[in-house]
């Protein structure tokens, strides 16, 4: 069967919505930390499985010979994520598992938050499993997350200079890994998924303007002033840094790359920025 953990998160449940499309539920599993996360997709059909990247014999027997697994990266900030991701990885190595996706991060991004990522990519290529990496730029919704901060202020505030984002929805990712999870052809290759078109702030304060009929300017900060708010706003210092650290790479482009690789994955443009802003504005 087709396994994906992390299931119950944003990403998660748009693929598992992609593999309901294409497969039958009984083919899927959903990976989950408790049942009561997984209740809906059950009543759907998709098998449930509890498990947490913290308790590795809660993976011991999870994956059979032959099963294709999407391991999405964990969200717990702090925590040692290679040795998390590790766990999802010896137990589909033990298993057999016929293939192995990993959410990781563009292979350019410097930033101190892809440390994980390529330390699991390191441990994942050691298995010898048969992998894909789904290097995953931004998603729009990061930014379009923010956009009630942004009409209340009338202002973009970031520390990304001029730099600009290739980002796409959460749901272009989605379909780039049940493409992958449904397709053929995709062993050991690695994907920089990211949108078709870059952006910076300053064009994407315009959008937000031109929708919304309010006065939204790009407020580009230094990286300390960046920390200060975003620590004033509540947010803890070491994740504050790690957002500031994006930023800074932002800058300097290494979340620009357009590679087309999701387009071409999913057999459709990504979805602009712009869409997702009407998507937001509407909610
Ligand atoms: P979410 O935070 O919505 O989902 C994270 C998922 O990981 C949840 O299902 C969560 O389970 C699960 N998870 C976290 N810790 C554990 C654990 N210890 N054991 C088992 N499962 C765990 O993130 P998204 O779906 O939006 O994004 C997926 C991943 O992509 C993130 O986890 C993060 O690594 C990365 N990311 C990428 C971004 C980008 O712009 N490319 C932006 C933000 C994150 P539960 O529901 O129980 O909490």
């Amino acid at each position: 069967s087709i396994v994906v953990t992390g299931a119950s998160g944003n990403l998660g449940r748009f693929v598992i919505e992609g593999l309901l499309e294409k497969i039958p539920a009984e083919q899927i599993t959903a990976v989950v930390r408790s049942e009561e996360k997984g209740a809906d997709f059950a009543a759907r059909g998709v098998r449930i499985a509890v498990a947490d990247y913290n308790t590795p014999e809660t993976f011991d027997g999870l994956f059979s010979a032959g099963d294709k697994v999407l391991l999405i990266s964990g969200s717990e900030v702090g925590k040692d994520r290679v040795g998390q991701h590790k766990v999802v990885i010896d137990a589909a190595k033990a298993a057999g598992v016929a293939l192995l996706a990993y959410t990781s991060a563009p292979g350019a991004l410097k930033a101190a938050l892809a440390d994980d990522h390529r330390g699991t990519e390191q441990a994942l290529l050691e298995s010898g499993l048969p992998y894909v990496l789904l290097r995953n730029g931004w998603y729009n919704e990061v930014y379009t997350e923010q956009l009630a901060s942004v009409l209340e202020h009338g202002a973009v505030v970031q520390a990304a200079g001029e730099g600009r984002v290739a980002s796409a929805s959460r749901a272009d990712y989605a379909a780039a890994a049940v493409a992958v999870l449904t397709g053929e052809g995709h062993e050991n290759k690695t994907y920089e998924l990211s949108g078709d078109t870059a952006y910076s702030f300053a064009e994407y304060a315009a959008e937000i303007a031109k929708q919304s009929g309010k006065d939204i300017v790009y407020n580009a900060v230094p990286a300390d002033v960046y920390e200060g708010i975003l620590t004033g706003a509540g947010l803890p210092e070491a994740f504050a840094r790690i957002l500031v650290g994006v930023d800074a790479s932002v800058e300097k482009g290494e979340l620009a790359g357009t590679s087309g690789d999701l387009s071409r994955l999913t057999g459709r443009p990504t979805t602009p920025i712009a869409d997702s802003i009407a998507a937001a504005l509407k909610s």
